[in-house]
């Protein structure tokens, strides 16, 4: 019976093992019901009576001696876990911090904000108005009755039951007729839609449209409100020229054209060479569109305009081609956040 040597392989095997199933394995193979030791301890019946004693108490301290062993190793081996679990998950606090991606706001609507904020400074509100409309606020109310030719170029999308999407912005302003007497100070931005598809336009679009009501409101406080307007939104001394023009919500009407904010007069490409860019219609509120709604034409009168935002954002930006805004390339919104 050779105990030293039975002892000398459990302790070879308990230092190769590699983890706490392997040290297990080592124990049953030593110590289990079918272990080597055990069946040592129970062949001691094979020798002489007065051998028994020792041998067996060199037995049980083989016994010990591996217990002892399997106990440090497993501690150990715990320890040696730690340390790899320590070392992979380490942070390290004087890395820079990873910062999440933050979004920004589109162009357009930094441009619509922007030209918000400047009439919200002069006192104005905002109305968002709503994207789906009836005939009558969107044409009707405006003075575009059925079968008046301005209808043709509004290239309309209707719903079944008459509704429609609004094809400007125009209506969010007869519902604050409706609703309010003047005095009347809002500003109407928002998306609307028009069946138009080519270069240089998109089925939606965006308008910012303002409305002012009150007693003896002249040709003069519209002319100073828009030039004031252009030359706070592009940040530039230009100078405007109004045209005479037709809308039917409005006479007289006038279309506004400033100075090319690019080259500033001298002709570029982007006013095509000619010094100056349309950026908006406007004129004197009709009175037929202020008696529909309610307002007394004799007593107040008023004056409208309205721009595309686009537009805006484009001039603002020196962006050249409308489908930019709408393609959602991140390369090209990413530099405006
Ligand atoms: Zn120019």
């Amino acid at each position: 019976m050779n105990i030293d040597k039975v002892v000398s392989e459990a302790e070879a095997a308990i230092s190769q093992a590699r983890d706490e199933a392997g040290l297990d394995e080592v124990r049953v193979r030593y110590l289990g019901k079918k272990g080597e030791l055990t069946a040592l301890l129970k062949s001691l019946g094979n020798l002489a009576a007065e051998a028994r004693p020792a041998a067996g108490a060199a037995i049980n301290s083989a016994k010990q001696q591996v217990k002892s062993l399997l106990a440090l190793r497993k501690a150990s081996l715990g320890a040696e876990q730690l340390a790899t679990i320590v070392d992979q998950e380490a942070v390290d606090v004087t890395l820079p911090g990873r910062r999440p991606a933050l979004g920004g706001l589109h162009p357009i609507t930094q441009a619509l904000a922007r030209a918000e904020e400047i009439f919200v400074g002069a006192g104005y509100e905002i109305v968002a108005g709503l994207e789906v409309e009836d005939d009558y606020h969107n044409f009707e109310a405006l003075n575009i009755p059925e079968h008046h030719p301005a209808r043709a170029m509004h290239d309309t999308f209707y719903f079944r039951d008459g509704m429609l999407l609004r094809t400007h912005t125009s209506p969010a302003q007869v519902h604050v007729m409706e609703n309010q007497q003047p005095p009347i100070r809002v500003i109407c931005p928002g998306r609307v839609y028009r069946r138009d598809n080519d270069l240089t336009h998109t089925p939606m679009f965006h308008q910012i449209e303002g409305l002012v009501i009150d007693r003896g409101i002249s040709f003069a406080d519209l002319k100073g409100t828009v030039t004031e307007f252009v030359q706070r939104f592009f940040e530039k001394d230009l100078e405007l020229r109004f045209r005479p023009s037709y809308f039917p919500f409005t006479e007289p009407s006038a279309e506004v054209d400033v100075q090319c904010v690019h080259c500033l007069g001298s002709g570029c490409r982007v006013c095509s060479h000619n010094g100056w860019l349309e950026i908006m219609g406007c004129g004197l509120v009709h009175p037929n569109a202020l008696e529909m709604s309610g307002i007394d034409s004799e007593e107040f009168s008023g004056f409208a305009f309205g721009m595309g935002g686009d537009r805006l954002a484009m001039l603002l930006y020196e962006v050249d081609d409308l489908r930019l805004f709408f393609e959602n390339d991140l390369r090209f919104l990413r530099q405006f956040n």
